[in-house]
């Protein structure tokens, strides 16, 4: 198992999320709805890398460095970090 780190940058007032995917390399923007809720960031990391591995967002299509036919884990370490798990 290998863990990445993913390290989400929330544009407040923009409504939007960007990351740079450790699996494909490239910049992902989540360009809708990316907004505070109960002042916390949402969607949250987790969900963010879920969207981008499974092709969601401004030019959608999967994540071409994801493999879905492996076990993986995505998980929140903290409100703007998700760790991939493969
Ligand atoms: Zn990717």
């Amino acid at each position: 198992m290998a863990d990445y780190e993913v390290h989400i940058k929330y544009t407040e007032g923009e409504l939007r999320a960007e990351l740079d995917c450790p699996l494909c390399k490239e910049h992902w923007v989540f360009p809708f709805t990316a907004r505070e809720i109960f002042g916390k960031p949402y969607p949250s990391p987790s969900q963010l890398v879920s969207l981008h591995l499974y092709g969601c967002g401004q030019d959608p299509r999967p994540c071409p460095g994801f493999d879905p036919g492996k076990p993986y884990a995505i998980e929140t370490a903290d409100e703007r970090t998700a760790v991939i798990r493969i």
